[in-house]
């Protein structure tokens, strides 16, 4: 195939990445963009094979048949609220392979007798790749431990971690130079068997998987979301790196959309969260050793039974229902969809606000709200529904707490202080449903469960939900 047909051919699988990830930031339109996307990969792939005269088919389609055989599993067995551990693991797939890619390529300089000749440039991108593709598969697979529990999500924190990190970082950037530039001082192999290149290609690929864990270790499990995102940029990133290795334009430029969309991604969470990316990467948040914060709170918990806040909604004439983590952990989804049907029955508007960040995962309640078939039109954001907040006659908060703690607004000492949050408090009542008084993700009392318009409705939010459905029943 001509050159100037594959890099037109890539040049339109670039703009369906492009169209597809547009569309991918509305959830009405989400699905087809996920859909444009995977024509424009198609597309991009089949352009490399078909360019490619050297290829062994038989390896492909082994790959390819693989490949679908576990996505297609993976899509149908995992359940929607494992979806971030899979995001994890995929990553980490992802960044292996890059660094796979870096390795064939070193081998194929090294086995040639290219060691000495080879241009220093090429080596130096293989060593990035290396790094990190390294960091993201280790960082991933840590990350998508904590995420399922199946190590401990408490930040790992030591004395000196950091000096430990940097000194690695160190070793791994003297490793790069050294198989790269630094080439004549230590020999392709003969000369010096200890100190050659094959021996610090291998201790820098095993340094960048040590990185990856020490890097991932000392953050919580609540900030995992955020270094998931955080990864897929790195595995983006690797993709675009390992582009340049074997010089394919197509996977530079879909690498580099994935780093950058990463990294935007990343910083919406920071922002919604109104922390720094530093904070979240290096403060231990959720190590359990923050005070809780009770300063300005006044005014007494008043519980109500479902019973007793039956007819507070039934005479509502518009609802917000506010959800959170704790929506997800009881999986009060398809209860809380029910009740919002018969109070839209019943003659009541209903609203869902969604917080960016509430949840453990960018987009969790939207998801949580999809699957148990909640209209799209229905979820309005934040900034969408605050300005109206006076005129909402009760928001029913499900498992919420963060993400509607007035302390965020008026208390300028709280940790969460700056942080947007959804002003459920300004509304006529507020009936929050959780099982407690104890705090939330970031460790901090909320005022508003002592607000003079609250209700506590205390008990597990999806029996607490369908209790009040089975009075509007009855
Ligand atoms: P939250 O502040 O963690 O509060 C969740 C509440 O749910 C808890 O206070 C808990 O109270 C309640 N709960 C737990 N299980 C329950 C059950 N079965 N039934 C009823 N209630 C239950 O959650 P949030 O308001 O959604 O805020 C999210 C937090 O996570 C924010 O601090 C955010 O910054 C952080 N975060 C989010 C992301 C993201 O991407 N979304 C990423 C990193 C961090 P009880 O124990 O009393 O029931």
């Amino acid at each position: 195939m001509p050159d100037s047909l594959v890099n037109l051919l890539y040049i339109v699988s670039a703009m369906l990445f492009v169209f597809g990830l547009k569309m991918l930031s509305r959830a009405s339109t989400a699905r087809r963009g996920n859909g444009i996307s995977a024509i424009g990969m198609l597309l991009a792939i089949v352009t490399a094979l078909a360019s490619d005269t050297l290829i062994h088919w038989h390896w492909i389609v082994a790959g390819l048949a693989l490949g679908s055989v576990i996505g297609a599993l993976a899509a149908r067995l995992v359940a929607m609220t494992s979806m971030p551990e899979m995001v994890a693991l995929f990553n980490g797939f992802g960044g292996i392979a890059s660094l796979l890619v870096g390795w064939v390529e070193f081998q194929r300089i090294y086995s040639g007798g290219m060691m000495m000749s080879a241009p220093w440039s090429d080596l130096l991108i293989i060593g990035i790749t290396v790094l990190i593709g390294g960091v993201t598969f280790t960082g991933s697979i840590i990350a998508w431990g904590k995420l399922s529990e199946k190590i401990n999500s408490k930040p790992v924190l030591y004395r000196g971690q950091q000096v430990v990190n940097a000194l690695a970082v160190i070793l791994i950037l003297g490793a790069i130079l050294l198989i790269s530039i630094g080439r004549p001082l230590i020999g392709s192999g003969k000369q010096f068997e200890f100190l050659s290149v094959y021996p610090v290609f291998v201790a820098l690929g095993v340094l960048s998987f040590v990185l990856g864990v020490m890097v991932v270790i000392p953050i919580g499990g609540g900030d995992m979301p955020v270094v998931i995102s955080l990864l897929n940029s790195y595995s983006g990133m690797a993709a675009c790196a390992a582009g340049f290795v074997i010089k394919n334009n197509v996977l530079i430029v879909s690498g580099a959309f994935v780093g950058s969309s990463g990294i935007i991604l990343t910083n919406i969470m920071c922002k919604a969260m109104n922390r720094s990316l530093s904070n979240v990467l290096f403060s231990g948040f959720g190590s359990g050793r923050k005070a809780r914060h009770v300063a300005g709170i006044v005014g007494e918990v008043k519980p109500i039974s479902a019973e007793n806040a039956y007819p507070i909604l039934e005479a509502a004439q518009n609802v917000l229902i506010v959800p959170g983590y704790g929506m997800a952990v009881a999986q009060a989804q398809h209860a809380v969809e029910e009740l919002s049907s018969i109070l839209r029955d019943n003659g009541t508007e209903v609203n869902f606000g969604i917080h960016p960040v509430a949840g453990r995962m960018p987009g969790h309640m939207n998801v949580l709200l999809a699957e148990a078939n909640v209209p799209y039109d229905q979820l309005r954001e934040m900034d969408d529904v605050n300005p109206t907040m006076e005129l909402v006659d009760v928001a029913l908060v499900i498992g919420a707490n963060d993400v509607v703690n007035p302390a965020a607004r008026n208390d300028e000492n709280s940790p969460l202080h700056g942080m947007p949050i959804v002003n459920v408090d300004k509304a006529r009542t507020v009936i929050v449903f959780k099982r407690s008084l104890n705090p939330g993700f970031a460790g901090i009392d909320n005022p508003l469960f002592f607000g003079e318009n609250t209700r506590m409705l205390f008990g597990d939010a999806k029996s607490s939900v369908q209790s009040l459905t089975a009075e509007f029943k009855d």
